[in-house]
């Protein structure tokens, strides 16, 4: 039966970096060795990493004066990066998740911070507004994408001081103006790669300003310095993102998979709150994820949770249960999940209300 794979991340992939990696793994571009057995100092790796780098530039419209890098550790490596770097005086954080959180932690571990508005009280079910960003902290941190909650900043923040943003589960989803930004991180592994590289965008010019001694690995100047080869990166993560860059290119830009991801997204909430048995997680529509779509059993269908579960399972579909903290279930409607996939899921929906109403 053809799977329909809802995973929040890691996540869907298109089938052309499936391919194309599987195919490096046996023969990497024809040196008849496997990408996994060559030096990253190789003429064929160094190729990848510069293409790779270059399309982030191209498809996202990178201005001059920034770097992309890619790292090891996971976005969660960054929550402490970025403080070990940019921590002067005091941070500025928005406080809209579970991963929101986990950065407000690191970076007081650097001093004061200042969490500018939080949407706890309501279990993170909105995006904070009417909040203001001091303009007397070094930075200032959000969270785009809430992969948990569902919840998404969907407009570039206009920022007095410089904007850090981990986009690791909406990067090109939709068009971003980065010159807005001083610094975009993500772990691949919801977009973009299979897990193992952290992608960072960052403005040159903010780094060096700490005044801290900063060891080696955790300077983002030691690797604006040496394009992310100043130790072995991550090979294979790599080439895989960089064949998921090629079919982005290839199917028209982020512009055009925005639009098919606002389709895709906007026919899936229509039926939540169409369908009598399910009501969404977000109620207000401009704080809806494109990304992770999130949905509960309506008032007094409570009992029928496990039985839709098993429904959607019989139908193919894999990891629509909703993450350990929220219940419920999750569609994660990432840029390779076809059209067909929300369609299947829409269809089963359906057949369920009418089997159980
Ligand atoms: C998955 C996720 C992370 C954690 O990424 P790791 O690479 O596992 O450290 C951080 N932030 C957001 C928004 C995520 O979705």
């Amino acid at each position: 039966m053809k799977k329909h794979n809802f995973y929040a991340g890691p996540s869907i992939l298109p089938e052309f970096t499936i391919e194309q990696t599987a195919e490096a793994v046996k023969d990497f571009a024809g040196t008849g060795l496997s990408l996994m057995e060559i030096s990253h100092r190789s003429k064929e790796f160094v190729a990848v990493m510069e293409e790779a780098q270059q399309l982030f530039k191209y498809l996202l419209h990178i201005p001059d004066g920034y770097s992309v890098l890619f790292l090891g550790g996971g976005a969660s490596t960054q929550f402490a990066m970025i403080p070990f770097n940019l921590f002067k005086k005091k941070a500025a954080y928005l406080n809209t998740g579970a991963w929101s959180k986990k950065a407000i932690k690191e970076a007081k571990l650097f001093g004061e911070v200042d969490v500018v508005a939080s949407s706890e009280d309501k279990l993170f079910n909105y995006i904070p507004k009417n909040y203001t960003i001091p303009e007397d902290a070094d930075y200032f941190h959000i969270t785009t994408n809430n992969t948990i909650y569902g919840t998404e900043i969907k407009e570039d923040l206009n920022s007095p001081i410089p904007l850090v943003a981990d986009m690791s589960s909406d990067i090109f989803s939709r068009p971003v103006d980065v010159s807005k930004y001083a610094l975009i991180y993500g772990g691949a592994q919801k977009n973009l790669a299979p897990a193992g590289v952290t992608f960072v965008i960052i403005k040159n010019d903010i780094v060096g300003q700490s005044g801290r001694e900063i060891p080696t690995m955790m300077n983002y100047q030691t690797h604006i310095d040496k394009g992310s080869m100043f130790n072995t990166p991550p090979v294979l993560p790599v080439f895989a993102a960089l064949q998921t860059l090629k079919w982005l290119k290839n199917n028209g830009g982020i512009e055009k998979m925005n639009k098919v991801n606002v389709r895709k997204a906007n026919l899936l909430y229509d039926e939540i709150d169409r369908n009598q048995l399910f009501r969404a997680a977000v109620v207000e529509p401009n704080d809806r994820s494109l990304m992770n779509i999130c949905f509960v059993m309506n008032q007094g269908y409570e009992n029928l949770e496990k039985p839709f579960f098993d429904f959607t399972t019989g139908r193919g579909m894999v990891g629509i249960k909703g993450h350990r903290s929220v219940g419920g279930f999750r569609a994660s409607t990432y840029n390779a999940l076809p059209l067909e996939s929300v369609g299947a899921l829409i269809d089963t929906m359906q057949e369920f209300e009418k089997k159980n109403l």
